[in-house]
């Protein structure tokens, strides 16, 4: 069994992959062509923003944006505290100051009422000057981006979606990478919609943006690449990596975003009553790229690892550190007691198999090994 199967979603999209692949090959543009300027704007259209702007990973496209507006030392971006390590790296990584907070326990999501206190908190102590949100659509469910959009209007706050796990999910229809000033998602090979190597893009309804954004990912470029007028970086989506993505986006919105809702359904009804299974507020939907459970206690959390893999069930932690423990920001000050949601659900978490092309007789197995152990210990 594979926590994420992409040799699948390969067989079947075989033929149509290998051909979009040969023509990149025998058209010899590697670089920018019709493959990532047709797949910005089939990606700007599903998300429903007027931009989107294609670069080379996740991480940068967070970076790209933070640099577009000017983000750095002696500013404090709020980044919840249950992440992928790029969330916060890149406000460090521009000189900023990141300002975790905790999450919700039921979404995994920032908690919006500890946000606001670290913004009253950061402004009262006066070191830093609050400038942006990163709220992370963790798991495939979108944040509540809702009340974080209130909360930025009150303290006059840049939102950027970090959707690099989010694609696909929504909010009362809206999609995920449509919520703020500017979202970000990611193309790494295990995320929703995956590439076959390393890809992001950037999304936002703000022209001007784009066109600075544009310009930053190609070396600062003015009218063409040889006329630079700013200090940029390069980073691009390849030619072939837009190309399999048009196959994989067309499979994404025609049955893989249904299908693992299908599969956290099957999973939800086995499990139900069995641990905490994962909680889906009222109006919202998951592209689910994970299926996370708790468990009581980290031995409990462990053993079942333990257990699962004898049996041949690959799982996960996502994620086994909290973003304030990270040695990388070691060199910032921390109070434990704000973080006591995030320091439980590091010791009590499980990613299980999730992928469009799991089989019910798999969700049934998996279910079977986490109800024996759980009836043994
Ligand atoms: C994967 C991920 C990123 C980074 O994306 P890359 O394409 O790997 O650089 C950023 N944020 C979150 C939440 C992620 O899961």
């Amino acid at each position: 069994m594979e926590f994420r199967d992409l040799t699948a979603q390969y067989q079947k999209y075989k033929s149509e992959i290998n051909t979009a692949i040969q023509e990149v090959i025998s058209t010899a543009q590697f670089i920018g062509g019709k493959p990532v300027i047709e797949l910005e704007e089939q990606l700007a259209k599903y998300v429903g923003v007027k931009h989107c702007i294609t670069c080379a990973n996740g991480t940068e496209a967070l970076s790209l944006v933070l640099m577009a507006w000017g983000i750095g030392a002696g500013d404090a971006v709020f980044v919840p505290d249950f992440t992928f390590f790029a969330s916060g790296e890149v406000v460090s990584f521009r000189g900023a100051t990141p300002v975790f907070v905790d999450v919700d326990r039921d979404t995994f999501n920032i908690d919006v009422k500890k946000l606001e206190k670290a913004i009253v908190q950061t402004l009262e102590e006066g070191k830093l000057t609050p400038k942006v949100i990163i709220p992370v659509d963790l798991f495939g469910l979108p944040a509540n981006h809702i009340e974080i959009e209130k909360i930025a209007k009150k303290y006059n706050l840049l939102i950027l979606e970090d959707g690099a796990q989010g694609f696909g999910g929504s909010i009362n229809g809206k999609r995920a990478c449509s919520f703020g000033n500017a979202a970000t998602t990611s193309f790494f090979p295990a995320k929703p919609l995956g590439c076959y190597g390393d890809g992001g893009a950037i999304f936002t309804n703000d022209d001007e943006l784009a066109e600075l954004l544009n310009s930053l990912k190609i070396h600062g470029k003015g009218q063409d690449k040889y006329d630079n007028v700013r200090i940029g970086v390069n980073s691009r989506l390849d030619t072939i990596q837009a190309a399999v993505l048009q196959v994989k986006l067309k499979a994404f919105i025609e049955h893989e975003l249904e299908d693992v809702n299908r599969v956290y359904r099957l999973y939800n009804e086995r499990l139900s009553g069995i641990v905490e299974i994962p909680v889906i507020p009222e109006g919202y939907y998951s592209s689910f790229a994970q299926y996370t459970i708790k468990l009581k206690n980290k031995e409990q959390r462990d053993g079942l690892q333990v257990y699962l893999k004898e049996k041949g069930i690959p799982s996960m932690v996502y994620y086994i550190k909290p973003m304030h423990k990270q040695e990388a920001f070691s060199n910032l000050q921390f109070n434990e007691s704000d973080f006591e949601v995030t320091n439980e659900l590091c010791d009590i978490v499980l990613s299980l198999p999730m992928h469009p092309y799991l089989s019910e007789d798999e969700i049934n197995q998996v279910c079977k090994a986490v109800k024996a152990y759980l009836q043994r210990s």
